[in-house]
C-alpha cells in the first residue's frame, strides 16, 4: 500500500498537521533518494509503472522525460487538484488530509526533471484543501529539505497555490495553464502540448494530485515494492470514489486490479437494502457503463479499456434497479452542458441539444423522432471539440443508448 489509506484514516494526522509530523512519519526519505540521485529517480519511477491517475493513465516517466529533454532553463509542473467531475472525491482528500504528502511527490518531480516551478492548482470549492496546501507549503518554503531539493537541480524552486476557477473545464491540461497565466479557463488547440509550451512558455509537465502523492513512497520503498502492490500485471494501488446506491459508500485504496466486484460487494458493502445492481458509471459520468456481465473486471487501466470503458479518475457510481438511467444520463448532460465553455459551437449547442432531448424524454414527453435524434447527435459530435468534453457526453449517451435502450423506449412509450 502507499500508506494514502494510512494517512487518511490516522486520526493523528489532520488538516494543520505540520512538516515535522509527516517527517517524523517516513514522509521525506522519498524526495531524499531524489536528491541523492535525480537521474536514478527517474528511473525508479519508470521501473515502478506509475501512470497519471488523472484519467489518462499516461506513463509518468513519459511525461517527465519530455520535460527532461528540454533545454529551457525555466520548466513548470503543475499539481493538477481541479477535480470536479461528478461522483470524484479522491483528490480532495488527499489535499485535505495530508497535503505534505502531495507537496513531497511534487518536489521529487522537480528534482527528477530539473523543474524549477511548482503549481498546486486547486479547485476554490476544496476550501479545507486549499487552506490545508497553503499552510504546508508555508511550512515547506522555510525547511532545509527544499533548499536541499534547489541545490540538487543548481535553481531556485518556486513553490505557489493557484486557485482554478472551480468549474470542470478547468481541469482540462490546458484550461489549468491559461488559468495560472491569469486567463479564462479555456482550452487552447495542440500543438503546442504544454510538454513544448505550456505556463507562460515554459515547457509544463500536469500532474495529478494522486500521481504525486505515490512517489514518496515509492522513492522511500522502491520500484519492485510499488509492483508488488498492483494484483497480477497491474502495479499499485489505485483510490477509487464509491458512490451512488451501495450500503458503504467512501473513498477506498485497493490494489490495482481489484475485482469491480468486490470493490462493490466487499469494500461498499453490496447494495442498498431491497435494491439490485445494474451499473456502474465508472471513471465518472462521461464513459461507457459498466453492467452485472462487467463485475468480473479488474479495476486497472487495461482491463476496463478491454471492456471498452477508461478506469479514468477511478469515480465508480453505482446505479440499482428501480433508479431510471435515463434520469441519470440527463442530469449528466445537463452538467456536461453547463460545463461547455462554448469555443466550439458543436459542442456548445451539441450538448444544450443533448441535454434539452433527455429531458423531455426522461419527463415522458418524447418521442421516436427524439431516439433518432440523440442517435443523429452522437454520430455528428465526436471529434467537433477542442477538447475531450463532447467526446465524453456522446460516449455516455451512445452507452446508455446501446445497453439499456429499453428504458428510453419505456419513457417514450409513457406518452402514448
Ligand atoms: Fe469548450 Fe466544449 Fe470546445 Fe471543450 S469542446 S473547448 S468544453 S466548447
Amino acid at each position: 500500500m502507499t500508506g494514502i489509506k494510512q494517512v487518511l484514516l490516522d486520526p493523528a494526522i489532520q488538516i494543520g498537521a505540520d512538516l515535522t509530523t509527516w517527517l517524523s512519519l517516513g514522509g521525506g526519505d522519498g524526495l531524499k533518494a531524489a536528491i541523492a540521485s535525480p537521474a536514478g529517480a527517474l528511473d525508479t519511477v519508470r521501473d515502478s509503472g506509475l501512470r497519471g491517475m488523472g484519467g489518462a493513465g499516461f506513463p509518468t516517466s513519459r511525461k517527465w522525460e519530455m520535460l527532461i529533454a528540454s533545454e529551457a532553463h525555466d520548466k513548470a509542473i503543475v499539481c493538477n487538484g481541479n477535480e470536479d467531475e461528478p461522483g470524484t472525491f479522491k483528490d480532495r482528500h488527499l489535499l485535505e488530509h495530508t497535503p505534505h504528502q502531495v507537496i513531497e511527490g511534487g518536489l521529487i518531480a522537480a528534482v527528477a526533471t530539473g523543474t524549477n516551478q511548482l503549481f498546486f492548482y486547486i479547485n476554490p470549492h476544496h476550501t479545507k484543501g486549499l487552506a490545508a496546501m497553503r499552510r504546508a507549503v508555508e511550512q515547506w518554503l522555510v525547511h532545509d529539505l527544499l533548499q536541499a531539493a534547489q541545490a540538487a537541480i543548481g535553481k531556485s524552486i518556486k513553490l505557489a497555490v493557484v486557485e482554478s476557477s472551480g468549474l470542470y473545464i478547468g481541469g482540462e491540461e490546458t484550461a489549468v495553464i491559461s488559468t495560472i497565466e491569469g486567463g479564462f479557463p479555456f482550452p487552447r488547440r495542440k500543438p503546442p502540448f504544454p510538454a513544448q509550451s505550456g505556463v507562460f512558455g515554459a515547457p509544463t509537465v500536469i500532474n495529478n494530485v494522486e500521481t504525486l502523492a505515490n512517489l514518496p513512497h515509492i522513492l522511500a520503498h522502491g520500484a519492485a515494492w510499488h509492483r508488488a502492490n498492483g494484483i497480477g500485471d497491474a502495479v499499485g494501488t489505485k483510490l477509487y470514489s464509491l458512490s451512488g446506491d451501495v450500503l458503504r459508500p467512501g473513498l477506498y485504496e485497493l490494489p490495482m486490479g481489484s475485482s469491480l466486484h468486490d470493490l462493490v460487494f466487499v469494500h461498499g458493502m453490496g447494495m442498498l437494502s431491497g435494491k439490485e445492481f445494474k451499473a456502474v458509471f465508472t471513471g465518472g459520468p462521461s464513459n461507457t457503463l459498466l453492467t452485472k456481465k462487467d463485475l468480473d473486471v479488474a479495476l486497472d487501466f487495461d482491463s476496463v479499456r478491454a471492456r471498452n470503458s477508461r478506469l479514468g479518475t477511478g469515480a465508480m457510481i453505482v446505479i440499482s434497479e428501480g433508479t431510471s438511467i435515463v434520469r441519470k444520463i440527463s442530469e449528466y448532460m445537463d452538467f456536461f452542458a453547463n460545463g461547455s465553455c462554448g469555443q466550439c459551437p458543436p459542442c456548445k449547442s451539441g450538448t444544450y441539444q443533448l441535454s434539452r432531448i433527455l429531458n423531455r424524454i426522461d419527463a415522458g414527453d418524447g418521442s421516436d423522432g427524439d431516439l433518432a435524434a440523440l442517435e443523429n447527435l452522437c454520430s455528428i459530435l465526436p471529434g467537433c471539440g477542442r477538447c475531450a468534453l463532447i467526446d465524453g457526453a456522446v460516449t455516455v449517451v451512445e452507452s446508455s443508448l446501446s445497453t439499456f435502450r429499453n428504458e428510453y423506449v419505456s419513457s417514450i412509450r409513457r406518452r402514448d
